[in-house]
């Protein structure tokens, strides 16, 4: 898959069709950069409509006519745990490549993603040992029957996912998928692919499963993701981006009335109730806001605060911003990478210039970093705006980077109206020494995910996903798994009445 003499002297990455890499039909490619400094880090082959096909194709027939759908659920297990551990094996070379591609902090790459998506492929083989069988409870009506609930995989799908939290987005769409006998056609993002890259080339290696099963074709969403979710072969699209594109990927699979899971945007909040723990608030509440520079879905980006700890609140987060270290996302001390891409920079960039004209006040950031070492990077200082009112649009609109809008608010029932006053609902946070006090405030959060005095924190075996505009599926856990199975209820009738014949002969 990597030809180290590329015309461009970089690494250079193929598609992967039917169990080998292949180059694109048009030989058209794309350039990989790294965000810390806007140099080349690769270049991809650019599928083109035929290659998509013969990717489909491919997945179609490894469903319909291979072994995989009826492989047992236990030899699929061991084959998802065999990934795992070669996975596992490289944590550390995983690490260094996702940092390197999409600017993410070392330290959490290291310690944090790889680990999550690799616990997640164990979690989605084991949880798929007894998910197919479910056996409904005794009933008599309408005739003394055993019946149960079998799961079969849906068919061909197709998975597409951003750039931000690479790594694990691919083992949380492939776990579930080939724990559940499907067949797949990935697509990555063009920014980073390269760890999505990584995990095909362990597929590859291991050879563990029949040809077909998982292929892999790179390029643009808007050509090669929309070509894909369109076609007529492919029985599922499971997506995860932002809720504009989100939009137009229901719209493309509802000719074919595809199943369809969507994992959108957020403008997630942080809601810290008057007796929280300050010390835990102010560490917790920057990690849910600057972590990977805020661009994770779930990042916290509204603070809700009582009116009288506000001016605490914020000189205490100012003061730890001042400590933070932007930099090379490679060096282990760095708590703030740079944003994904020069565009992302000046979205960002742009909500900070509304969010001065809408007459909120940054209090810290609002700028790029002012030295030379990291003016190739596309870097945005931590930023946090106070006097922010709900209505304003950096209080309402995703910006998926480190602004974090702080909203003063009098009384708890007027933080939930606040909270839930948004077309999106992923995921939230609260913030109490009083956990009775915290659990009533997140039931009335309406989002997939609520944290008490915590923020981001992933567990493979909760759900993941969102409310409203954010989308709808779940991932992880058994309900990820659920996703990718039609459910067929079997009904074995114990009396051998012939109740069909009675029915007739009542009838006549
Ligand atoms: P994006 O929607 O631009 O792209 C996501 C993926 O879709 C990429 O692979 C892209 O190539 C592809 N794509 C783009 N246009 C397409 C089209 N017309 N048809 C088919 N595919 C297309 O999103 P992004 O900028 O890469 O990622 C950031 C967004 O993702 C944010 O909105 C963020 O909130 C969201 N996100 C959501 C979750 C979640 O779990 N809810 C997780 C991570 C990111």
């Amino acid at each position: 898959m990597r030809h180290e003499h590329s015309p461009a002297g970089l690494p250079h990455y193929d598609l992967y069709i039917n169990g080998a890499w292949q180059p694109a039909s048009s030989k058209q490619t794309f350039t990989v950069f790294d965000p810390a400094n806007g140099q080349p880090l690769a270049t991809c082959a650019s599928a083109s409509p035929t290659d998509v096909d013969r990717a489909i194709a491919a997945a179609r027939s490894a469903f319909d006519h291979g072994p995989w759908p009826h492989t047992s659920p236990a030899r699929r297990a061991e084959i998802l745990h065999a990934l795992a551990d070669a996975l596992e094996a490289r944590n550390f070379e995983l690490a260094e490549i996702e940092s390197r591609n999409a600017g993410v902090p070392l330290r959490k790459t290291t310690y944090n993603d790889i680990t999550l998506g690799i616990e997640i492929l164990r979690g989605c083989a084991e949880m798929a040992r007894k998910h197919p069988y479910e056996p409904l409870p005794w009933n008599d009506l309408p005739s003394v029957s055993w019946n149960f609930v079998w799961r079969e995989p849906i068919g061909v799908c197709a998975q597409i996912i951003p750039w931000n939290y690479a790594f694990c987005m691919a083992a949380w769409k492939l776990g579930p998928a080939l724990a559940t006998g499907n067949t797949v056609v990935f697509k990555p993002s063009s920014l980073a692919p390269l760890s999505t890259l990584a995990i095909i080339q362990a597929i590859h290696e291991l050879n563990l499963l029949p040809k077909g099963v998982v292929n892999l074709v790179l390029g643009p969403g808007g050509e090669v993701g929309e070509y894909l979710v369109a076609h007529p072969d492919v029985d599922k699209v499971a997506f995860t981006g932002s809720t504009e594109v989100g939009r137009k990927i229901m719209a493309l699979a509802a000719p074919h009335i595809k199943r369809v899971t969507l994992e959108l945007g957020g403008k997630n909040a942080m809601i810290i109730l008057p007796d929280a723990d300050l010390d835990l608030v102010v560490d917790g509440v920057l990690w849910g806001a600057f972590y990977h520079s805020g661009q994770l879905c779930e990042a916290g980006s509204r603070l809700l605060v009582p009116h009288a700890l506000h001016d605490t609140l914020v000189s205490r987060l100012v003061e730890r911003v001042r400590t933070m270290r932007i930099g090379d996302p490679m060096d282990l001390e760095t708590d703030i990478g740079p944003l994904i891409s020069e565009q992302q920079r000046a979205k960002v960039e742009r909500y900070i210039a509304i969010g001065r004209e809408e007459g909120a006040t940054v209090v810290i950031g609002g700028r790029r970093p002012p030295d030379e070492a990291r003016a190739k990077g596309y870097y945005v200082e931590p930023t946090i705006f106070t006097g922010v009112r709900p209505e304003m649009r950096i209080a309402r609109e995703e910006i998926f980077g480190p602004v974090l809008a702080v909203i003063a608010y009098e009384e708890v029932s007027e933080a939930i109206k606040i909270a839930n006053d948004s077309i999106y609902g992923l995921a939230a946070s609260v913030w109490s020494r009083d956990l009775q006090q915290a659990l009533a405030v997140a039931k009335r959060i309406r989002a997939g995910t609520v944290w008490i005095n915590e923020h981001h924190v992933l567990n493979p075996q909760a759900p993941f996903g969102g409310y409203r505009q954010s989308g709808f599926g779940r991932e992880m856990g058994r309900y990820g798994l659920d996703e990718y199975t039609e459910v067929k209820h079997i009904h074995v009738d114990l009396m051998q009445r012939r109740q069909g014949r009675l029915w007739w002969d009542t009838l006549l």
